[in-house]
């Protein structure tokens, strides 16, 4: 189903800029007590979009809640961790908690469904700006609309124009790291694996999806990927050089007409909110890929915006209540892991170190369960 445009009103309780998974969940959970919502979105559904698509379990309970049913997708469980260094030393562990591999393409898409069916409003265009003026906001879109809301959450990922608008500090900075995402067709690739393969300058991980694919989606330093330049060639001359990449993309057929990529994403700390902005998923702070978690974070952020919301009745009288209490359960909940995604990419992506610290989690095999449990949160239920 391509949805291009459906008419917003001009006035909402909230209003969401940015549709991926966290403004969606947001949407559908605010829905669900009867507030007012509308949601800009950019893109349209459904669409692939750059991810590991390693969806972490201690999401389940709360989609049943959203009303989010997998039952009709052929969603692999992933319960196996397969962890190579450059030179294809590997180490395998099994994922206590495990997750799903489920597409972009698929989840976007179903969290949409589940938002329009729970009565929000969508309109599909760019937001422009967003002002707060006299206790309300007004937002102005690329198509000529503009939208008043009591309140307005930020779920526009990592990087967007209204990061300028709103000079957020990272936004002026030049970022190291790019990203490639595409699904391949291979034939022997477990249903029940997450790979995690390093190289020279970054890390790629590979995962069974609904679609059949295995996805493949790596993280490299730009300075690594420019002396290469194309995306083929760095796969050959540097993925390649690990041993376990290199049977990969030997035995396996790209199914996209070309690889998705984005480059400028930034790790730096940011702020869960700004100008009155209640910042939720990537908006808030992007945890490094390595600790496959991103996307729980991004839906348990909009769950805790939403009861922070709620608590207050949607109030604007208590909008610093609010705030307040957002800021606190987010770091309650996400400072330790970004905390712990921070240094295992230090350590992952340094040879030597991570040449030690395989030998080291080889010799103690119940550390690297120990660490993956770090990055991940207990199972979210309302
Ligand atoms: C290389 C890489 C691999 C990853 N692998 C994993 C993984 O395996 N597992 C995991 O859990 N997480 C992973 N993540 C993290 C995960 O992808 C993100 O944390 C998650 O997508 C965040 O969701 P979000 O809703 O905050 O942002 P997004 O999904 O990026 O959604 C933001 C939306 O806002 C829209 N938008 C932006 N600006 C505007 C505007 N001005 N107006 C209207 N719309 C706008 C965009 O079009 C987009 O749809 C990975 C991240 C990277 C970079």
């Amino acid at each position: 189903m391509f949805i291009t445009y459906i008419q917003c009103m001009n006035s909402a309780d909230v209003v969401i800029l940015g549709g991926g998974l966290a403004g969606l969940v947001a949407g559908i959970h605010l829905l669900k007590s009867g507030a007012t919502v509308c949601l800009i979105e950019k893109d349209s559904y459904p669409r692939h979009r750059v991810c590991g698509e390693y969806l972490s379990n201690e999401v389940k309970p709360y989609l049943n809640f959203l009303g989010v049913d997998l039952q009709n997708t052929h969603v692999p469980e992933l319960s196996r961790l397969e962890f190579s260094t450059a030179k294809g030393n590997l180490l395998e562990c099994t994922l206590e908690l495990g997750g799903l591999g489920i597409s972009r393409y698929t989840l976007d898409h179903l969290f949409f469904q589940q938002f329009l069916k729970a009565g929000g409003k969508f309109m599909h265009t760019t937001a422009e700006n967003c002002n707060f003026q006299n206790d309300e906001f007004l937002v102005n879109c690329k198509n000529g609309h503009s939208l008043k809301a009591n309140f307005v959450i930020g779920a526009y990922g990592k990087r967007s124009n209204l990061d300028k608008n709103l000079d957020r500090g990272f936004i002026n900075k030049r970022s190291a790291w790019i990203a490639v995402k595409a699904h391949y067709d291979h034939q022997r690739f477990p249903d029940d694996l997450v790979a995690l393969h390093n190289f020279n300058g970054g890390y790629c991980g590979l995962s069974k999806t609904d679609l059949g694919t295995v996805n493949v989606c790596y993280l490299a330093t730009y300075e690594s990927f420019q002396k290469h330049g194309k995306i083929k060639d760095f796969e050959h001359k540097v993925l390649s050089e690990n041993p376990y990449l290199n049977d990969f993309f030997r035995n396996s057929t790209l199914e996209f007409e070309k690889p998705l990529s984005i480059a400028q994403i930034s790790f730096d700390s940011k702020t869960q909110v700004e100008d009155h902005i209640l910042m939720i998923g990537d908006a808030a702070g992007l945890v490094h890929p390595l600790s496959g978690n991103g996307m729980a974070m991004a839906i348990r952020s909009a769950k805790l915006v939403s009861e922070a919301l709620l608590k207050f009745e949607l109030n604007p009288g208590y909008r610093t209540n609010i705030a307040s209490t957002y800021i606190k359960s987010w770091k309650q909940n996400f400072s330790s892991r970004m905390r712990t995604g921070r240094i295992l990419q230090k350590v992952l992506l340094h040879e030597r170190m991570s040449d030690i610290t395989q030998g080291i989690l080889q010799r103690v095999p119940g550390l690297l369960p120990k660490i993956i449990k770090k990055t991940h949160g207990k199972e979210m239920h309302v």
